[in-house]
């Protein structure tokens, strides 16, 4: 079965789906996106998701392209044309095509919207959360908005091949004053040694995940504390677990951060636990 992808009003075979060469998501990453889990078939935090979309575009001045409802159609369509029962839904809004120019085009243009889906293997991923991944550090070189899900990810792209270049999965960022902000496309925790969970406050520097945000309802579900505060990458060295979060991944334990071992160097049970618990917060829509 062909690949289907809902480019700009229609739905066509992957090898038709193209964007012109004067659209400004692709001359100035002037475009957000969005990333949700499939699931049996459904959406998960569909709501959540649309609603960090709405708080991206309104950031730069992009308009919605269409209403909240149309757009959860495309998606759901392009999920169901496509089959997937696991995988994932790719959505990209950019201000549009115009002129190259840097200023905003005058008069606005149409938004651009293309939205994607693809399977993915929740075998490779269960075995990646019972081993546990290795995590380098990286400093945080990012603009000071990555609160804003734009398509702008070079040094995301550069931290993850740095990651892979060392043998690890992921990279975490770390800012100037030595701390943690977040992984290269994953949210960033620890389980210090008295057992509470520390993540970054989500402010301008990083993005406010929405696996990140259902895990703080598991979390108080589960009984345990939450501290959202800067952690420096001493302290996540010397943790009792570490892990990382994302809408595609949930939690993946991490049980190595620049060589150091973490805990026992296994999946702790904070982290395999709210992997466990994840579904039961989050939305099935
Ligand atoms: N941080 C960054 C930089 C990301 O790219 C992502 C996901 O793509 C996340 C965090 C996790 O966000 P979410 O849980 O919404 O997938």
């Amino acid at each position: 079965m062909s690949r289907i992808a809902y480019v700009n009003g229609r739905y066509l075979p992957f090898r038709n789906a193209k964007v012109h060469v004067e659209d400004r998501g692709y001359q100035f990453a002037d475009a957000v996106y969005e990333v949700c889990e499939v699931r049996a078939g459904r959406l998960i935090d569909e709501r959540r998701h649309l609603d960090r979309l709405e708080r991206s575009l309104a950031a730069l001045r992009i308009r919605m392209p269409m209403t909240r409802a149309a757009l959860g159609v495309v998606l759901r369509e392009t999920v169901a044309r496509n089959r997937i029962v696991y995988g994932l839904v790719y959505l990209q809004i950019g201000r549009g095509v115009a002129r190259r120019d840097p200023a905003f085009p005058q008069p606005a243009v149409a938004p651009s919207v293309v939205v994607t889906a693809r399977p993915l293997n929740p075998k490779r991923l269960e075995a990646l959360a019972a081993s546990g991944i290795a995590v380098v550090s990286v400093p945080d070189n990012r603009w000071g908005r990555v609160d804003i899900k734009t398509v702008g990810l070079l040094p995301n792209v550069l931290a993850r091949q740095a990651a892979i270049d060392q043998g690890a999965r992921e990279a975490w960022f770390i800012d100037k004053s030595g701390a943690v902000t977040e992984g290269a496309s994953v949210n960033a925790w620890i389980v210090t040694q008295d057992g509470k969970l520390v993540t970054r406050q989500a402010d301008h520097a990083i993005l406010g995940g929405i696996t990140r945000a259902v895990l703080f309802d598991a979390i108080k579900g589960q009984g345990l504390t939450i501290e959202e505060r800067p952690f420096a990458l001493q302290e996540a060295y010397a943790a009792r677990e570490a892990f990382v979060s994302s809408a595609t991944q949930i939690v993946i334990p991490v049980v190595r951060i620049d060589g150091h071992v973490i805990g026992d160097g296994k999946p702790g049970p904070v982290a395999t636990a709210l992997r466990r618990a994840f579904h039961h917060y989050a939305e099935a829509g």
